[in-house]
């Protein structure tokens, strides 16, 4: 594959080497003009972003998709999009999911490569827990292959197991609207309440058991890429005590703008 880093402009760097050619010839494309495909120089961004349970992979996709307006995308989604639409894909999808079986990573690849043909993904998009298997992620390569405007960033959430832990247990729900809560440590649950004035409750799913097993799975399958993609992962580490988001959020975005 074929990287370029994300702001590298070949246009520009021919030019700087030109010693009598202060200024580019050409104007810089902006992002608005993505409909000349490859011969735009504003390269496609692709965030992968690597990380356990509880890491932040979908908190800090959503603060990058906005950002930069482009789609973040997990196989949860496409796989429930697909399932909505009735499509052919998204009906063998259900039968799998319905029997309690994991969906063949054949199937999520192919359903992945029509998700990343629609428009919103023409200036990028931000992979959430996705590839989460060394096969899948052999089999991203071939696609990302072929497209040769892309800027690839691989981000690793290396967050310590006891703050994952911690994470989980000062999480709880909001019992009437659902929005998630993080409970500050001497903070009494069963006290506060949600703005909504909901009770808030913990849900049944997230308890230690559940992310230890999580965790395991983790390990064994998805940890194993970030050697797979070796010196193209810039590690985000959150070690010893937890970082406020937007601390975290900063060093994800010096990354990107690298
Ligand atoms: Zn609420």
């Amino acid at each position: 594959m074929r990287i370029v880093p994300i702001g590298f402009n070949p246009l520009k760097t021919t030019m700087q080497k030109t010693s009598f050619q202060e200024k580019p010839i050409l104007p810089t494309l902006k992002c608005d003009t993505v409909s000349f495909g490859a011969t735009a120089n504003q390269a496609k961004k692709v965030i992968i972003l690597l990380g356990a349970p509880n890491s932040g992979k979908g908190t800090y996709g959503r603060k990058i998709a906005e950002k930069y307006a482009i789609p973040q995308i997990s196989t949860g989604d496409i796989l429930r999009g697909e399932v909505k639409k009735m499509s052919k894909l998204g009906i063998e999808a259900k039968r799998y999911m319905e029997s309690g079986g994991l969906v063949p990573d054949e199937l999520i690849m192919k359903i992945f490569q029509q998700r990343i043909l629609e428009k919103d993904c023409q200036r990028g998009f931000i992979l959430d827990g996705f590839p989460r298997t060394i096969n899948q992620a052999e089999q991203l390569d071939e696609i990302l292959k072929k497209d040769k405007n892309i800027a690839l960033k691989i981000i690793n959430l290396d967050v310590d197991r006891d703050i994952l832990f911690a994470r989980s247990a000062n999480r709880y729900i909001c019992a009437d609207c659902s929005k998630t809560h993080a409970v500050k440590e001497g903070y009494n649950p069963e006290t506060s309440k949600c703005d909504c004035g909901g009770k808030l409750i913990k849900r049944a799913d997230d308890t230690p058991e559940v992310l230890a097993s999580r965790l395991d799975s983790y390990e064994k399958q998805t940890l194993p890429l970030v050697d797979y993609y070796g010196e193209q992962v810039s590690n985000v580490g959150v070690y010893g005590k937890d970082s406020p988001v937007d601390e975290i959020l900063g060093r994800i975005n010096k990354i990107l703008e690298k």
